[in-house]
């Protein structure tokens, strides 16, 4: 059985940046994608595939990128990431205009055989950990799909949106609620299937969890971890910074 890890890495981040071609004030250079901003000096992406190739159990590493951004991390990879190509089998795919169009591209490319596990983890999702992903690994195994997520502890509200701001619409008991990381793991019948239907039925969700719910698999939660953070806005970074020199 093999592990099979996707790296949706196509976002343009423009929630970190204004548009990544727009030019950084300090390097005076285009400001790049958040996936390959640099957190402590490595950019974000590199952090991520260190944690997946770490895990004995990762067989191989997909991840989607810009098709103008392959040659260059390519090179980057071979210069400054030799330890994980000694590792792991790393392969490079052309992204989509969305997360769900990144993975399914490279679901298309990859190998499988109905019960290899596929994981799913977000490129900008660094401080995951060992244990979050085996825990994921394991849920997958036995149960055919699992996300790792987070208890709420904020009141959760329903809001409709409209011209004068966010309205409250009602009150989600929070009891009942999960907020969903990443990773997300599933057997590989599960996750092309799911995939596949949501192609035909042109249904576009926000995580690989929603596409296989549809397709009426379960899904079971592992525990996150608040430290497992999606890096989205500039302040991130510095707390990704922190957590990353209080290991
Ligand atoms: O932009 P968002 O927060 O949805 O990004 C989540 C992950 O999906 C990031 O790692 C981003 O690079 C990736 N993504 C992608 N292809 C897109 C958009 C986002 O691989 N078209």
């Amino acid at each position: 059985m093999k592990v099979i890890v996707i790296i949706p890495a196509a976002g343009l981040g423009t929630r970190m940046a204004p548009m990544p071609s727009a030019m950084d004030a300090k390097t005076k250079k285009p400001h790049p994608s958040k996936q390959f901003s640099d957190l402590a000096g490595t950019p974000i992406l590199i952090h991520t595939l260190r944690k997946f190739a770490a895990v004995e159990a990762v067989s191989e590493i997909w991840i989607a990128l810009r098709e103008n951004e392959i040659e260059g991390f390519r090179e980057r990879l071979a210069k400054d990431a030799a330890d994980i190509l000694k590792k792991k089998k790393v392969e490079l795919v052309v992204g989509g205009e969305h997360r769900q169009q990144s993975v399914e591209h490279a679901l298309n490319a990859v190998s499988a055989a109905a019960d290899d596990v596929v994981l799913v983890h977000d490129a900008v999702r660094p401080l995951v950990t060992a244990e979050i992903i085996h825990e994921v690994i394991e849920a997958a195994k036995k149960h055919g799909a699992a996300l790792a997520a987070l208890p709420a502890v904020d009141t959760v509200k329903q809001v409709e949106r409209t011209a004068e701001g966010a309205i409250v619409k009602a009150t989600i008991p929070r009891a009942g609620v999960v907020l969903a990381q990443t990773p997300q793991g599933f057997h590989y019948s599960v996750i092309k299937k799911a995939f596949d239907e949501a192609a035909a039925d042109g249904f576009m969700g926000t995580d690989e969890a929603s596409l296989v719910e549809r397709s009426g698999h379960e899904v079971v939660v592992v525990m996150g971890s608040p430290r497992n953070i999606k890096i989205t806005n500039p302040g991130d970074m510095e707390l990704a910074e922190f957590y990353l020199s209080r290991r």
